[in-house]
Formats: structure tokens, sequence, C-alpha cells
């Protein structure tokens, strides 16, 4: 029987890179897995993670079954009877201890994975229930924030990476994390043509990263100052005028707070703090 290719998405982060799978349907086994050149977004990109899915789909320790604990060991059940167990175990906790008795984990990947986006909403309106994630470590800062700022916590802008000709990261390492949350793949061709076609990239980092070793400047801040340096960073945007929201000042709310608020913060003054030249 000859081997056979499909097309498939790499799972592992939100880059989603194309992939084509090529299988040898007799044995089942995965013969290679390489780029697709014809994805879009990644355009036969791929990271090393991808390789890693031959690995996570034959792993010996995959359940791939329900199970049933019995002891010190595990029994094979049916769909029927494990779904069944589930949900009288799960009423049972609902009307003993209320929503607080119940509790989702979700591991990643969540945001990129259609089975979660689709079906979350629907068990969270069957069975509101607390629900902890990968994102509660290093997304819930980012998510208030979008939901502060737009009013809801999905909204969260991503660079134009393919057309800005200004490109400032802070704290961010796309040349290792491949874009993740951008969902831009293939980031080193993407800092290349920013390049290329004259644009600028900035980093900010106290760490000489990946990305700090390309761009065309690189800034070494002291940890945790990452707040003053963009305090004083608004500060110079108003003391010099450059703040135009133009259509924005219709839906925009609060810019002479924030005005007032990164008054005493001159770059001068936040220099010392962060280790960044005020000139800079
Ligand atoms: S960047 Fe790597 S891990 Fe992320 S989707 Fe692409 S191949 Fe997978």
């Amino acid at each position: 029987m000859p081997e056979i290719t499909r097309p498939r998405l790499c799972p592992f982060c939100e880059s989603s890179c194309g992939l084509l799978v090529k299988a040898d349907p007799a044995s089942g086994e995965i013969v290679s897995i390489k780029g697709d050149p014809d994805h879009p977004a990644s355009r036969g990109f791929v990271c090393a993670k991808s390789q890693g899915l031959r690995g996570l789909r034959d792993d010996p320790d995959r359940i791939t079954k329900p199970l049933l604990r019995q002891g010190d060991s595990f029994v094979e059940i049916s769909w029927d009877e494990a779904l069944t167990r589930a949900a009288e175990g799960l009423n049972r906790i609902r009307d003993r201890d209320g929503i607080a008795g119940l509790g989702i984990y979700l591991g990643n990947p969540g945001a990129h994975n259609a089975g979660v986006m689709l079906g979350m909403p629907a068990l969270l309106g069957a069975m509101p229930a607390l629900m902890v994630s990968a994102a509660s470590i290093d997304s819930f800062p980012r998510f208030l924030a979008s939901l502060m700022m737009y009013g809801n916590q999905a909204r969260i802008p991503v660079p134009d990476v393919e057309h800005t000709d200004f490109f400032l990261i802070f704290g961010a390492n796309p040349m290792v994390s491949n874009g993740s949350m951008m969902g831009a793949p293939d980031m080193p061709r993407r800092l290349k043509a920013l390049r290329e076609r004259g644009g600028k990239l900035v980093v900010v980092d106290p760490r000489r990263t990946e990305t700090a070793a390309i761009a065309d400047q690189y800034l070494a801040l002291r940890p945790g100052s990452d707040a003053l340096l963009l305090l004083g960073i608004i500060h110079t945007l108003f003391a010099e005028q450059l703040v135009k929201p133009g259509r924005l000042a219709a839906i925009s709310r609060g810019v002479e707070q924030l005005q007032t608020l990164v008054a005493d913060y001159a770059p001068e003054r936040v220099a010392d703090l962060t280790g960044v030249e005020a000139n800079d």
C-alpha cells in the first residue's frame, strides 16, 4: 500500500503551522512531518517542536480510552459508562457544594484548539465552574488589560509584523517562541523582511536574547522596571506632542488622566531606575 500524505496543523503553539504528514497506512506509522509550503501563514516553516508530534502520538503512556481506577490499577470501560459516571459524579458534587465545588483545569494548547474553543463555552454554560488553565500563570494579566482597555479579555491586539516599519518588542523572544500569540510563524523570515524593507527592530529585555542579537537596537533594562520605562515613553509622547488619537479620540477615555499620571516620569528621572539612558 503506498504511503499517504495529509495536510495538518501543528497543535503545539498559536502559530498553528501547516504540516504535511506522511504515513504508512499498512503499519499506521508516521513516516515524516514536514512544513506545508502551501500554508498561507507558515509557508513551509516548522520549528523543531513539530517533530514531537510523533512522540506524542506514539507515547506508550498516552491514554486513548476511558479508564476506571480500581485500587492501585485501572480497567478499561466504555465511553458510555465513563460519561455516565462523570455526569453522576459532577452532579453529586454540584448538589452538595454548589459551583464552588467544581473546577475545570484546561491544559495547553487551548486557544488554538478548535475542540476546546467550541466546546468550552458549552461546557461552562451547562456546568458553571471555577476554571484554571496554563493561562492562569502566564496570560491573565494580559487578559485583564484587554478587559479594562477594550471591554473583552479576548481582544488581544497583535502586531502586523508583515507591514510595520518599526517593531518594538518588550520582553518577548519571537526568534525562539516563533511568534506564538502573534500567530505569525517563521519569525526569522518576517524579521529579516522587516529590515530588508527599511524597518527597524528594537528589543527591550534584561537578557540579550536571540531576538535582541539581531535587533537594530537593544535596550538592556533592569529586571522589573518595564512599567517605569513605559511610563517614561508615554511621558515623552505627551511632552513632544506626539499623542494624536485622531478618529480614536471619539472612543477613547482617560487620555487626560493618563497625561497627568505620567507627568512625573520624565525619561531623565526613570533612567536611573531602568538603566536605559534618556536619549535611547
Ligand atoms: S512554531 Fe513550531 S510549535 Fe508552533 S505551530 Fe509552528 S511548528 Fe508548531
